[in-house]
């Protein structure tokens, strides 16, 4: 159940909220097993109580606790059970609503940071909660439980023993707290040599195959070497100034130390009739009760704040915010009168960056757009806007006559798709790779896409050709993988294509071989292309020049040439370069 916030926004539950009432039954059924388990102690000071005043009754003990103990061991384990059988219901369901998230969100969040991101989140951060649910709450109530109920108890015996049982834990907290104050100050510099560290490590690891050419590892690894020195040499302080702090109090936190306290002051006392016998009796048996789970409760607060860091992030992840999706959407008609695709006063920014201001473009049916533009004109926004990667901040965005907010994004990609730079091929068969957007194409369609593609005879290069696998036995270039993905979209046939020409490579032959899948791949359909080199889209139907996020001129190529404007320019300055980098090809052969 999603609450809602003052703003109404809605926010997920938290994370932990399917297992709240288990984790709360395990926490009790573990305080009822901690308990239980001291039976065996109250038990000897019961029977040498009734020893000592001369009762020799002591079997009925004996079983009480023998009882208790199965009781214990039943509880803990069935505790264990039900965190654990709660741990994988909520992994499961967090995957599962995580997956669901990421379909819902714009394509435009995916970038390498947030891809990261979800990759952590997905694979360590579910993982990292198995703790929280299947460990923490357990193992803390069972650390904690028979210390408080041991110290209550021998308060009741007999405060004064009791606050003298309690010195060695009190001080050896104080101690601890030393310890760890002086660790505090020092992190920061800890966490820089850490730095220096990867930095220099990284260098070394980057500069190997320059080192191993030129035979000289000495020179390259003596700063690795250096810092690594220097590391050693801080660490080893920093271990000594706390240590021993650390140890002091280790020491006495310990179970002996409160033994030889309880011991040594209870014994006097009791030689001396200020204590009775049987309550010494309790005070050795629970003594070392209250400082048993201490170091369990230590090590326990680190993966505690941990997951509970994970759960706030995992939280944070399943509210960002979703790309609308209409509640009554509307299936566009592809045979409406009109353009296919037209924009209507569109403005976008990122944060304070102005990146489309107030652009206004049509798109008629069968044609090939080119945008071309200097860099950051806002080129690449504009084209992401059509398969809806982001929404604009102002106007609209119209396929068949239809706001893209309306149309369901399933129904959308059945329209559009999409080639961009950062070709995106997975980590399966280049087959599987092409059949993405229509898995039921038999091997004939797929070799007849590659080939319109231009990339057929290079797939039959590689070892195992269609079926080498992205990233195993299939290593392409940039340009290499663009066509792939344009054979995907020749593929899917879908009546709308967003490219992205490849930048890549610049070798002619490349360009020549995009430059013909992209003539195949525009045929009969509606085309908006981001042109990097203008060469290749001097036979669009439309060149729309992109300047500072406006629309400066519009045209076809020898019109935008005569008007010895923008494009102009742009065109002067395409032709210089490739001619530079064409003399600098010819110098270099
Ligand atoms: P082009 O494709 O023509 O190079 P873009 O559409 O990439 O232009 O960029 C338009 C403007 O928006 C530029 O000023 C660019 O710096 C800015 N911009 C693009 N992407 C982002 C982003 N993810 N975050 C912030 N600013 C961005």
């Amino acid at each position: 159940m999603a609450s809602t916030t003052a703003l109404g926004v809605s926010r997920p539950p938290s994370v932990l909220a399917p297992a709240r009432l288990t984790l709360i039954g395990c926490g009790l059924l573990t305080g009822v097993s901690a308990l239980a388990g001291m039976a065996p102690l109250i038990a000897v000071v019961e029977i040498s109580r009734r020893l000592l005043s001369g009762d020799t009754d002591v079997w009925p003990v004996i079983a009480v606790a023998l009882v208790a103990l199965a009781v214990k061991q039943l509880g803990t384990f069935g505790a264990g059970v039900l965190t654990h059988l709660a741990d994988i219901r909520v992994s499961f369901r967090l995957r599962r609503e995580l997956l669901g998230k990421l379909r819902r969100l714009p394509l435009g969040w995916f970038t390498d940071r947030n891809s990261g991101i979800v990759q952590k989140t997905v694979e360590d951060d579910v993982a990292a909660l198995h703790h929280l649910i299947a460990h923490s709450v357990v193992e803390i109530t069972a650390a904690a439980v028979p210390p408080v109920v041991a110290i209550g108890y021998l308060f009741a015996v007999d405060w004064r023993m009791a606050l003298v049982t309690l010195l060695p834990p009190a001080a050896g907290l104080v101690a601890y707290r030393r310890a760890m104050a002086g660790a505090g100050t020092k992190y920061p510099e800890f966490m820089t040599w850490l730095g220096r560290l990867n930095g220099a490590a990284v260098e070394f690891v980057n500069g190997i195959g320059v080192v191993k050419a030129f035979g000289t590892p000495g020179a390259a690894s003596r700063r690795f070497q250096e810092v690594s020195r220097g590391f050693a040499r801080f660490f080893l302080d920093w271990a000594r100034s706390t240590s021993r702090a650390a140890v002091v109090a280790e020491i006495l936190v310990s179970p002996p130390s409160v033994l030889v306290v309880v011991t040594a002051a209870g014994g006097a006392l009791t030689a001396t009739g200020g204590l009775p016998l049987p309550d010494f009796i309790a005070f050795v048996v629970f003594g070392t009760v209250t400082t048993a789970g201490f170091t369990t409760l230590m090590m326990s607060v680190h993966p505690l704040v941990t997951a509970l860091g994970v759960a706030r992030d995992i939280r944070a992840l399943l509210a960002t915010p979703e790309l609308p999706v209409p509640d009554d959407p509307v299936v566009p008609d592809p045979d409406a009168p009109g353009p296919v695709v037209r924009l209507r006063g569109v403005r976008f920014g990122y944060g304070d960056t102005v990146a489309l201001d107030g652009v206004d473009l049509d798109l008629a049916r069968g044609t090939v757009t080119a945008l071309v533009g200097p860099s950051g004109s806002g080129k690449t926004t504009l084209a992401r806007l059509l398969p809806r990667f982001e929404d604009p901040a102002a106007g609209e965005v119209l396929l068949y006559g239809v706001d893209l907010r309306r149309i369901d994004p399933a129904e959308l990609y059945r329209h559009v798709a999409f080639v961009f730079q950062d070709a995106a091929l997975l980590r399966m068969s280049i087959r599987d790779n092409i059949r993405l957007g229509r898995p039921d194409a038999d091997d004939a369609a797929v070799r007849d896409a590659a080939r319109k593609a231009r990339i057929l005879d290079r797939l039959e290069e590689l070892p195992r050709g269609l079926d080498s696998v992205v990233g195993e036995d299939a290593e392409l270039s940039g340009g290499e993988r663009q066509r792939v993905c344009i054979a995907r979209a020749i593929l899917a046939d879908r009546p709308v294509l967003v490219l992205d020409e490849a930048t890549a490579s610049a070798d002619p032959e490349n360009e020549a071989h995009i430059q013909d899948a992209l003539s195949e791949v525009a045929r009969g359909r509606t085309v908006l292309v981001i042109a990097h080199r203008l060469s290749t889209i001097r036979g669009a139907d439309q060149i729309v020049v992109l300047d500072g996020g406006r629309i400066v001129e519009r045209g076809v190529h020898e019109e935008l040439l005569a008007r010895d404007g923008r494009y102009a320019r742009l065109w002067a300055y395409d032709r210089r370069a490739r001619a530079d980098a064409r003399e600098e090809l010819e110098a270099g052969r």
